[in-house]
């Protein structure tokens, strides 16, 4: 027997719609490129939205279509973000920091028809336009100068539009609505492709699994992370959803400017890489007494998060960390590190060695973990394996690639990430499968090293690789980046890790150096130090 409820397809438009007849008076800030503020309503956006989705078609945009941004955090960003999907096309936000080669591969492999470009990027955007096959180029005015010959005017194209013509695409939640590109730290990137009904059950998804309250229509939120990384964790869509005001930094990144925009617009969460918020954690410490935020929730996610920065935020500013975990192929939300019932009774202490973890899965989210045997691994805390996934805005195949190797036989998504699960559920990843270190048979986690070694208050950052041992096969070596104006040898570096792990996971040896080589969205990139170690 059938059920009797309405065949209501979750599509894009939807969230918008509610926007629209609900919080019209909400407001979207943007910082924009020549640090004006921009300040409009949710009523304002869904009006320009509409333009711009009937002047797409009117451009020749079809469904199913490819148009790619090449754009900071704004605005006019988001409104590709509802534009595009609501006339069933793919909007497929390019990552600025990625060379010019491989957004010419992206683009081409996309195969997208249409470009959004930001006038401040025009200058990348030259770098490989003449290698991409695009037929037509927005660019968003940024500033006083002329949209240079050859170029379409966004705002004028916006203007073309007639927001009565607008008529939402319902026909299929499973179309394809956004795609995103993994950052291809190994091999080429590869293309993941969203459904509108992924889309939308993911944004539900977060608004419900932000820290303890979600993310509800009184919170400001101000995403740090890119809007072409990961669809900015979806938040662009959770906020909307709910109604939340939603600020955007544009291109000011830098501590300072996100400090007062904290400030002046009141934002209540704020989300980002942990590199961004240990910036910030330092700005906010040189000066701690002359500081009015109203942040309450910091959502990190993306990489490894020290320990320290949880235990900071929350005992000088009274900021909650909320670790989370993802990837590019999960839209991206995976786990939470929330505090559950039985935690909320431990000590902080012990609820800081909690938050470091990537936490529980997310409603939706199946996980388990498999061995090197191809056994399934115990919820015991201790036994590890690559963790593998499965629900319903996680990646089922990759575009135009019929590889197979990332999923199991029974249609799991293989992470690549080595982790224990304990019998609570939490999950803790001990590596990724690329950068485990095993020593003479023994596993060794470079994570769990690394995270120490930033406990150590002379060292800003540390990441610690795999080099060859004769004897050993690997051995964990570690480099290390200083405070400013601290000084600690390797030898007491390696004598205070003495102290918390047994003798054969010690580093070698710790190397100092002035940064850590970075992938394009900020995560350290070991292959690099590896290389760098190799011509040692
Ligand atoms: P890419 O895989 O191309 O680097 P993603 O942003 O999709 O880009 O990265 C996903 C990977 O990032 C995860 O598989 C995991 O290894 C790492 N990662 C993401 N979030 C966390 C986290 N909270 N803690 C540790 N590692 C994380």
């Amino acid at each position: 027997m059938k059920g009797l409820m309405m065949d209501y397809q979750l599509t894009i438009p939807t969230i918008m719609r509610r926007a629209e007849s609900l919080f019209s008076h909400k407001e979207i800030v943007t910082r924009l490129p020549d640090k004006r503020i921009h300040r409009y309503t949710y009523k304002d956006f869904s009006l320009r939205v509409k333009r711009l989705a009937t002047a797409l078609t009117e451009l020749g945009v079809e469904k199913g279509d490819r148009i790619a941004t090449l754009s900071w955090n704004h605005h006019q960003h988001l409104e590709a973000y509802f534009a595009v999907p609501s006339i069933g096309a793919v909007v497929h936000p390019l990552n600025i920091r990625l060379n010019h080669d491989d957004l010419s591969y992206i683009v081409n492999h996309a195969e997208d028809k249409v470009l959004v470009v930001d006038q401040v990027l025009l200058p990348l955007f030259e770098k490989f336009r003449s290698s991409v096959n695009s037929s037509r180029v927005i660019v968003i005015p940024q500033t006083n100068e002329a949209i240079p010959d050859g170029y379409l005017n966004y705002e004028q194209v916006v203007d073309s539009g007639d927001a009565s013509k607008f008529k939402p695409f319902e026909e299929d939640e499973y179309a394809a609505a956004f795609m995103c590109y993994t950052s291809g730290t190994t091999g080429k990137p590869k293309g993941v492709l969203y459904s509108h009904r992924s889309v939308v059950l993911h944004a539900m998804a977060f608004m419900f699994s932000c820290g303890d309250v979600g993310v509800n229509e009184r919170d400001v939120l101000l995403p740090v992370v890119p809007m072409f990384h990961a669809c900015a964790w979806g938040l662009p869509y959770t906020c909307t959803f709910t109604g939340a005001t939603q600020v955007f930094p544009g291109p000011y990144l830098d501590a300072d400017n996100l400090i007062s925009l904290f400030e002046k617009e009141r934002v209540t969460i704020t989300a980002g890489v942990p590199t961004v918020m240990l910036g910030l954690l330092n700005r906010l410490d040189a000066d701690p007494v002359n500081h009015d935020l109203a942040l309450h929730t910091m959502i990190l996610g993306g990489s490894a998060m020290p320990r320290h920065l949880v235990k900071a935020f929350d005992e000088r500013y009274g900021i909650r960390v909320l670790h989370s975990w993802g990837m590019t192929e999960m839209s991206p939300l995976g786990a939470t590190s929330v505090t559950t019932s039985k935690l909320s009774n431990e000590d902080k202490e012990t609820q800081y060695d909690y938050a470091i973890k990537q936490g529980l899965p997310v409603p939706f989210v199946e996980t388990r973990g498999r061995d090197d045997s191809g056994e399934l691994i115990p919820r015991n805390g201790i036994a590890m394996g690559e963790l593998e996934v499965r629900g319903p805005w996680i990646i089922s195949s990759y575009y135009k690639d019929q590889s197979r190797e990332k999923f199991t036989d029974d249609g799991w998504f293989k992470t690549g990430d080595i982790v224990t699960i304990d019998h609570d559920g939490f999950i803790e990843i001990k590596d990724r499968s690329k950068d485990v270190i095993k020593s003479g048979g023994e596993w060794i986690s470079s994570l769990a090293l690394e995270n120490a070694l930033m406990g150590h208050p002379a060292v800003l950052e540390a990441a610690v690789i795999a080099i060859p041992d004769e004897k050993w096969i690997e051995r964990p070596f570690a480099y290390v980046v200083l405070r400013e104006g601290q000084s600690v040898t390797s030898r007491e570096l390696i004598e205070f890790l003495s102290g918390m792990f047994a003798k054969f996971w010690l580093p070698d040896e710790c190397e100092f150096i002035d940064a850590i080589p970075r992938t394009s969205v900020g995560k350290f990139l070991k292959s690099a130090l590896r290389e760098r170690h190799a011509k040692r």
